[in-house]
């Protein structure tokens, strides 16, 4: 993702922080310094947060190391302010996986509240009480209240949350993916609805909540069913075979030529028979902005791209297209770059 610093690797996985988080961490230390609880009561209130995003990290671990255990690959966790991404590179196809996968996410809180809870009463032979109150000075109850929060939250049983993932996992063991997947969008949306009236009377937080749920519904069933449509269609019919490439040491003034004359917008940069870079317009642009028009192409080229077979499924290399550093994804065939696949390559042939 974009803006994004990476801040650590666990087992592996490089872990981001969205530039907007320190954003949120000056407010919340303005907003202590304000309400006039001190520099300390400041300090403590952004400790507090970050400690809740390193168990929002541990939870995302959760569902990345899960499906690490069924051979599925995670690219990387991004933390937002509204909560972490885990990028897996793909969704499990077996039902069950999928169930094991959402439900790592939530169990982690569980056992993080449980031991918070069993901790302080070794210590001081009392429960702690659970509050989600910031005001409240019990900061180990505060702490175990939020991962059971977080628990009810994430199982909502709509998408994008933990919960819908879940309900679709079961009913896709006995029914239709997609099937599956429509019902649970709607289950999903008409919960949203109910979200949205009752924060339109209380709480306008809870309208906010009802989009982000009534669009990750809408999202997942447009994904689904794109996907459905795509299974068994062969790369080689919708990948765009008439498309230019520029050569590594060719000059940026030449490259523009390409950029001009076609309606392509990222380039395959090409050394000695091999793919070695995209030219995206936005970098050619800011390149050629900067003057220097005689600058050669691998000096402005990205080298952070991914390549697909040409023999690989199509529904799959959605997917892969979507999550895909560029736009654009170079088909090989035996290493060899014969087309492009992009989003518009893919609507023309369907068109
Ligand atoms: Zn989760």
């Amino acid at each position: 993702m974009r803006l994004s610093w990476r801040v650590t690797m666990v087992a592996g996985i490089p872990i981001y922080l969205h530039s907007t988080f320190a954003v949120l961490v000056v407010f919340l230390l303005i907003s202590g310094l304000s309400q006039g609880r001190g520099i300390l009561g400041a300090i403590s209130s952004v400790l507090f947060v970050l400690a809740i995003f390193a168990t929002i990290v541990l939870h995302e671990l959760g569902h990345a190391l899960t499906a690490r255990r069924f051979g599925i690959k995670t690219r990387d966790i991004t933390l937002l302010p509204i909560g972490g991404l885990a990028r897996l590179e793909r969704m499990p196809d077996v039902p069950r996986q999928e169930l094991w996968v959402a439900l790592a996410g939530p169990a982690v809180n569980i056992v993080l509240a449980v031991i918070c809870v069993l901790g302080y009463i070794a210590v001081t032979g009392d429960p702690p009480e659970l509050t989600l109150d910031p005001a409240a000075t019990n900061v180990v109850g505060r702490f175990a209240a939020v991962n059971i929060a977080l628990v009810f939250f994430n199982l909502v049983p709509a998408f994008p949350m933990d919960g819908g993932r879940a309900l679709r996992a079961l009913m896709a063991e006995r029914i239709d993916y997609l099937r599956a997947t429509t019902i649970a969008a709607r289950i999903g949306q008409g919960l949203a609805l109910v979200f949205g009236l009752l924060g339109l009377f209380s709480n306008p937080w809870l309208v906010f909540i009802a989009l982000f749920v009534w669009m990750g519904a809408s999202s997942e069933l447009s994904m689904v069913s794109m996907r459905g449509v795509f299974v068994g269609v062969p790369i080689s019919r919708v990948m765009s075979r008439d498309f230019r490439s520029v050569s590594a040491d060719d000059s940026l003034q030449e490259a523009v030529v390409c950029l001009l004359e076609d309606a392509q917008r990222d380039f395959p940069v090409v050394d000695a028979g091999r793919i070695v870079g995209i030219l995206t317009r936005d970098r050619l642009v800011a390149a050629l902005s900067d003057g220097d028009h005689a600058r050669p192409v691998h000096d402005v080229m990205t080298i952070e791209f991914e390549t697909v077979d040409v023999l690989e499924r199509l529904d799959a290399a959605l997917v892969q297209l979507q999550n895909a550093p560029s736009n654009v994804l170079p088909v090989l065939r035996e290493g060899r770059l014969v087309g492009l696949l992009t989003l518009d390559s893919i609507s023309d042939s369907f068109a």
